[in-house]
């Protein structure tokens, strides 16, 4: 593929353009969409719940069928201890997140924000230029030959406009 702004040719798309550095993205790739903040909540709770009810049951099963015997190993002990820690890093998640969801809610909706006034597009409002520009004044003009003359006469008055 080709650079878009310095056009050097045969790169690899997903890289950076070996002329000027420019990220050169994949376009036959669909663009990734991105969820909203709404859905990670979501997931977040659902995945939050899931590991509290899974790690407490698991620690309550372990002491339940492992757990006070004689041949109880303490390591036993120490993997309920653990889950029970993740049960309770999750609760201390769920709460969180709850909280979040809260403040989100409570947020105009994505859809309001959107709709707020029309940005319009500087395209639309720019003048076309040659209404802005004035006709090209072609008397004024000073043929190539005579720059050479030009220049000496500005050497000699140049001095002259520094007093001034
Ligand atoms: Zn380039």
């Amino acid at each position: 593929m080709f650079c878009p702004r310095c056009g050097k040719a045969d790169q690899m798309p997903e890289t950076y353009c070996r002329q000027c550095g420019l990220f050169l993205p994949d376009l036959s790739k669909p663009l990734k969409r991105e969820s909203p903040p709404e859905e990670h909540l979501k997931a977040n709770t659902v995945l939050s719940a899931m590991t509290i009810i899974a790690s407490f049951s698991l620690s309550f099963l372990l002491f339940l069928i492992l757990g006070f015997r004689s041949f109880t190993h303490p390591l036993i002990y120490v993997t309920a201890g653990i889950l029970m820690a993740i049960g309770g890093w999750h609760i201390q998640t769920l709460i969180r997140t709850l909280m979040l969801k809260k403040q989100w809610k409570r947020r105009a909706p994505l859809s309001e924000i959107q709709a707020g006034p029309p940005v319009t597009p500087m395209i639309s409002r720019s003048t076309p230029t040659a209404k802005l520009l004035d006709q090209a004044n072609l008397a004024d003009t000073i043929p190539a030959s005579v720059t050479e003359h030009t220049t000496r006469h500005l050497a000699e008055t140049l001095p002259h406009n520094h007093d001034s």
